[in-house]
């Protein structure tokens, strides 16, 4: 049996993205720069093609960010660098594990109960 790795899903992303061409196009024709296409590019990994808030289901993608789950996002901007810079950062690392797509008002949310230490619906 072939081993599952990061590496293969990373190539089943590419495979899924590049089927999915036509929402490139459109983000394209829309005047979307390079470093947008690569955010599109990482919101399509992360949340399976569906790019929607992985909470509530929101589906703007202009309001969607990538999220570390373990809630450690300043350590690793350190590392990754933030912004257009952390998304092409996740491209030329496969897209590693560890990241969910959230909307803003979830990422807020989240934020917000994980300094409360109370922790509800995040595992
Ligand atoms: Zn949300």
């Amino acid at each position: 049996m072939k081993k599952y790795n990061q590496l293969d899903k990373a190539k089943k992303a590419k495979k899924m993205w590049a089927k999915e061409n036509k929402h490139l196009k459109k983000y394209r024709r829309n005047g979307r720069t390079a470093d947008e296409i690569v955010k599109m590019q990482s919101l399509f990994f992360y949340s399976d093609g569906d790019m929607i808030c992985k909470k509530c289901g929101y589906d703007n993608v202009d309001s969607l960010c990538i999220e570390h789950i373990e809630n450690n996002g300043f350590e690793e901007r350190k590392k990754t660098g933030s912004g257009p810079n952390f998304f092409r950062w996740l491209r030329r690392n496969n897209f590693p594990e560890g990241y969910q797509i959230l909307c803003r008002n979830c990422n807020w949310l989240k934020h917000l109960e994980h300094n409360d230490k109370k922790k509800r619906w995040y595992s």
